[in-house]
């Protein structure tokens, strides 16, 4: 089956494309991650999934528009929840792209994250490909999470230090604020 993956980083990347191939699919990308801040960090990813596209041969099309104003106009006065949103529209234009690609299915390397909300992300894909006539090809790839880790270091990927969001980098680099978060 031909599947269009949503690509969020290179590192995540690699043990599902891997999965994938070995069960004989034919996978595309798509890189678009409103979500990821800032500027230079974003361009660090982008410059990763340059990499794992040419070491791989794997195509990957890069939505290389920085999504800054968007997400935050999406989830401002929703923070808490904003982890919610922030799959929805990164799962919700994987769809548009899988069908003006023409792909059969979809699926996405946030998938492979220990750190994401996985069943939400499970339950959001099975949505999606219902609504759309497409299939929603699930796995748990971070059965894989080593592997991947492996790979990417042999690969000398740049490895992102936090989830994304601004407000996943104070959440990585304010031990006061890290704190208040475990105690709840
Ligand atoms: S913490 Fe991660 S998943 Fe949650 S909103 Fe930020 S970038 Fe998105």
């Amino acid at each position: 089956m031909h599947i269009l993956m949503h690509v969020c980083c290179g590192p995540c990347s690699l043990y599902p494309l891997k999965l994938l191939r070995s069960k004989g699919h034919e996978v595309s990308g798509w890189f678009h991650n409103p979500n990821i801040h800032p500027y230079r960090e974003f361009k660090a990813r982008i410059q990763a999934v340059r990499s794992v596209s040419k070491q791989r041969d794997f195509p990957i099309e890069i939505d290389s528009n920085y999504g800054l104003t968007q997400f935050l106009r999406t989830v401002v006065f929703h923070e808490t929840v904003r982890c919610f949103a922030c799959v929805d529209m990164r799962l919700e234009k994987t769809v548009e792209m899988a069908k003006i690609i023409g792909a059969e299915g979809f699926t996405s390397s946030l998938l492979y994250s220990k750190y994401q909300n996985h069943s939400y992300i499970k339950k959001k894909g099975i949505e999606l490909a219902e609504a759309n006539n497409l299939h929603f090809i699930y796995e748990d790839f971070r059965l894989g999470w080593q592997e991947g880790i492996d790979e990417s270091l042999a690969l000398d990927l740049y490895r992102q230090p936090y989830c994304g969001c601004i407000y996943s980098e104070q959440e990585r680099y304010d031990k006061k604020l890290r704190k208040k978060i475990q105690k709840k």
